[in-house]
């Protein structure tokens, strides 16, 4: 299983990008997304929250070897946690004229150097402005943006609809535990997906929960 994920190249690129993505949990995205393809055919694959492109190239590998396209949508100015004086802040992604993050060039560096520009297209904006004009059914829909209440429940609100019928929710950062970490994820986005009976669970790694489409 190992030998057909992603090549050692491009994994070296996704080990080396900046981010918050576990290698364990990176390749079990990867192996949910190859199998949501599969099921769904021609349709294509949606990340929330990129950073600098870490999970992406998990992601975008798994879209270009199922043939399609994965849209990374990001405002790219950090969430709250990444803010200077946060836990999950890091200095050098600030923009020393704006003075503001900005991970996007980090992310298009990551994109060249994994050689997957042609699959993987960054969309920039915030997620609840994009996911009102969106219109088409998802393969997959990985959901790692804002983890605060009010972003996290505009993710599941405007994105969760959009997942195709056999298709896939992954979400990142889920807690069932409070001294694991935040709770928007698990409270405003897994449990509402699970008690919807629009997906059950069909992997969980690390803090990586996999919910398929009914
Ligand atoms: N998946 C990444 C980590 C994402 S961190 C990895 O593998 O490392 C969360 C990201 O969500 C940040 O880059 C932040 O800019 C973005 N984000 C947070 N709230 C957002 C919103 N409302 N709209 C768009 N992007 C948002
Ligand atoms: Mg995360």
């Amino acid at each position: 299983m190992t030998a057909t994920r992603l090549a050692v190249d491009r994994r070296n690129v996704a080990l080396a990008t900046k981010g918050f993505m576990p290698e364990d949990e990176g390749d079990a995205l990867w192996d949910a997304a190859v199998a949501a393809a599969a099921r769904c055919p021609d349709a294509p694959m949606l990340e929330v929250g990129s950073y600098c492109g870490r999970s992406t190239v998990w992601l975008g590998d798994a879209a270009q070897r199922s043939g399609r396209t994965l849209f990374a949508v990001d405002h790219h100015r950090g969430s709250e946690e990444n803010q200077s004086g946060w836990e999950h802040h890091d200095a050098d992604v600030i923009d020393t004229r704006t003075g503001r993050m900005d991970t996007l060039p980090f992310f298009r560096a990551a994109m060249h150097d994994a050689d997957l520009e042609a699959s993987v297209f960054a969309v920039v904006g915030r997620s609840a402005a994009v996911a009102a004009v969106w219109t088409t059914p998802l393969a997959l829909l990985f959901i790692d943006g804002g983890h605060g209440e009010e972003p996290a429940r505009l993710d599941y609100e405007g994105w969760t609809p959009h997942v195709a019928p056999g298709g896939t929710l992954a979400i990142h950062d889920v807690f069932p535990d409070p001294a694991d970490g935040g709770r928007p994820p698990y409270e405003l986005i897994y449990r509402p997906a699970i008690e919807s009976g629009r997906f059950e669970e069909i992997g969980v790694t690390g803090s990586l929960r996999v919910l398929r489409r009914i």
